[in-house]
């Protein structure tokens, strides 16, 4: 279909980091969020003003207020008219009520009135104060309001800054999502509505809102850094994730370009279907086991699919957001009892809780923390709250009954914390013996390895598991000193970076000479170039997202077996992540002949 583009408007080309594949052309929609510009978390301005500017302020904040309700009626509205979200109204209700509350309104004015400052401050000081009192009290209905006031604050802020409060799933055309910053949460929520793609200001390649795109296979582009201030609601937009350009209002010629592209990119989706059922092994008969990544329930059957040898990842942490109150053991146990029995007789890695980091959990009052990923995130919070850590392995290991699962430990820093894990899962191991329900007592333990601590203590790691999976999204991070969601270091990114490369082989060999398990479940995984190492180093598990699998086992089987072990040993020998690059890419120009860009 041709597409039509508004010939006034200014083309605009920007190049950001492209993290999920696919090429969309297509409406933008700017989604003011609460972490966009216009609400910049706790750092609201504060503005004084004259007294002659007070009942302006005032006149101001009501009408936030009044567009606040009215925004709210109409998601009420809209909720009413459908039966699967109908049960969602009673929150709805829950803000407008906290929106007509006199503490909230009357107690803002006096605050802009008396310290004649502007409303944002005077809101935000006022939501302060009831969040530590709601906060104060230990019940758990009290903290949920608690939350609720705050996104209450942020629906009138937003609108006080004259931004539109729009949520994801309020988006009505299929449309691609211009936002500042998306969490997790928001892009699990892409997945059945109307969202072509999406472009971030902030963002890296391996942050969890890029990790779900690609699972969810929906182009992305993050760390643009300005698209928010070049895109209009309306504006035509071509997304390429693969490059990371983006082309606001493209002339037709620019669109025909493109469109040929969107073609070749789904002609090739198509020709690597061949693959699906073709066994994952080298020319000379090694074989490498292919496994998928996954963060939702939903995603299993595109796993299936794609010809997943089972799950080599499944980021748990997903139960647990996007609602008001923690997962039961039970809903643990139906969570991974079905994605072990559709999986089976393939085995299931469930990975326990890894929030923190760019992932919250709004059920459990977070600390602020200056540096989330160096935090309190993964098995340290798992050995904090030890209740929620116990429901989690309780869960797991009642499902195990079920299916082949396997439980592994995130961010394990040295061998005392996968000490305190383990013994916590055997604590969990007896209640369910004393309480006569059954579990899988050889259940095998797997231990992350991407923290620099853990790689360097791998041989006394091994002693203790039946396998390592090594996440390299965080032992890039980790090693190299960058954080994985900031796009202002997003080009020290250097996978083959001599520091992983040979951290990588040390935990391969000790695995190796120690008899376990090991496989890679971080991003570079699921790229050919970083597989083929990974092959040749002797890690014959792989986990990656959907898409992936096919085009790794495409290269799997263009190789053989001794050609990647040689691969492997020259480029530990050289000393630039260029060369290796260089060199990696002379060895593959086959494969990539074939790529659908080339
Ligand atoms: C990793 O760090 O490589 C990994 C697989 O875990 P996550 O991306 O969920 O942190
Ligand atoms: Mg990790």
């Amino acid at each position: 279909m041709k597409k039509t583009f508004d010939q006034k408007k200014d083309v605009v080309l920007m190049r950001g980091i492209g993290v999920s594949s696919g090429i969309v052309i297509g409406k933008a929609h700017l989604i003011a969020s609460a972490k966009s510009d216009v609400l910049p978390g706790d750092a609201v301005p504060v503005c004084h003003l004259d007294t002659s500017g007070v009942d302006g302020e005032i006149h101001r904040f009501r009408e936030a207020l009044k567009l606040s309700r009215e925004q709210l009626r109409k998601i009420k509205r809209k909720l009413a008219k459908e039966e699967r979200v109908k049960e969602h109204i009673g929150i709805v209700d829950a803000h407008l009520m906290i929106l007509n509350d006199q503490m909230l309104i009357s107690d803002t004015i006096s605050i802009i009135k008396k310290q004649r400052i502007n409303a944002e401050w005077a809101l935000k000081a006022v939501m302060k104060g009831i969040k530590e009192l709601f906060d104060g009290i230990d019940d758990q209905y009290f903290k949920e309001r608690s939350s609720d006031v705050e996104h209450i604050v942020d629906r009138i802020l937003v609108n006080l800054a004259g931004g539109k409060h729009e949520k994801i799933e309020d988006v009505e055309e299929p449309s691609i999502i211009v936002a500042h910053d998306l969490s997790p949460t928001d892009t699990a929520q892409m997945g059945e509505g109307n969202v072509l793609a999406f472009l971030t200001d902030i963002g890296g390649r391996t942050s969890h809102t890029a990790i779900m795109a690609r699972s969810l296979e929906l182009p992305a582009v993050v760390g643009l850094e300005s698209v928010t201030r070049s895109v209009a609601t309306g504006d035509t937009v071509i997304v390429d994730g693969m490059t990371g350009a983006v082309i606001i209002n493209p002339s037709d010629s620019v669109i025909d370009v493109y469109e040929k592209r969107r073609q070749r990119y789904k002609k090739y989706g198509r020709a690597l279907r061949h693959y699906r059922s073709l066994p994952s092994e080298t020319t000379d008969g090694h074989r490498v086991k292919l496994l998928g990544n996954m963060e939702l329930i939903s995603e299993i059957s595109s796993l299936i699919d794609h010809g997943s040898e089972g799950v080599g990842l499944y980021r748990s942490e997903f139960l647990f957001l996007n609602r008001k109150t923690l997962p039961t053991e039970d809903e643990h146990v139906a969570a991974y009892r079905h994605v072990a029995m559709k999986m089976s007789p393939h085995p299931v890695v469930v990975r326990t809780l890894d929030v923190g980091g760019d992932k919250l959990l709004a059920q459990v009052d977070g600390v602020e923390e200056a540096n989330p990923a160096l935090g309190l995130r993964a098995i340290r919070f798992s050995l904090k709250h030890t209740d929620i850590f116990k429901t989690q392995l309780r869960g797991i290991l009642r499902a195990s009954s079920y299916g082949k699962i396997k439980v592994l430990f995130p961010m394990i820093s040295g061998i005392e914390e996968l000490i305190r894990a383990k013994d916590m899962l055997e604590e969990a191991k007896q209640e369910l013996t004393s309480e006569g329900l059954d579990y899988d007592a050889a259940i095998e333990v797997g231990t992350m390895i991407e923290i620099p601590s853990a790689a360097l203590t791998a041989d006394l790691l091994a002693k203790e598991v039946d396998f390592f999976s090594i996440g390299t999204n965080d032992l890039l991070q980790y090693t190299l000193a960058i954080d994985r969601v900031n796009e202002h270091v997003a080009y020290l990114y250097e996978p083959f970076h001599l520091a992983v490369l040979r951290i990588i082989k040390s935990v391969a060999d000790i695995a190796i000479k120690e008899g376990i398990g090991i496989s890679v479940c971080g991003e570079m995984a699921g790229e050919p170039e970083h597989a083929l190492i990974f092959i040749g180093m002797g890690i014959d598990n792989l986990s990656m997202n959907a898409f992936s699998l096919l085009r790794v086992k495409k290269l799997v089987r263009s190789v053989s077996f001794a050609e990647a072990q040689e691969i492997s040993k020259v480029v530990l020998g050289f000393s630039t992540a260029r060369q290796v690059e260089h060199y990696v890419s002379s060895r593959l120009s086959a494969f990539y002949k074939e790529e659908y860009w080339s």
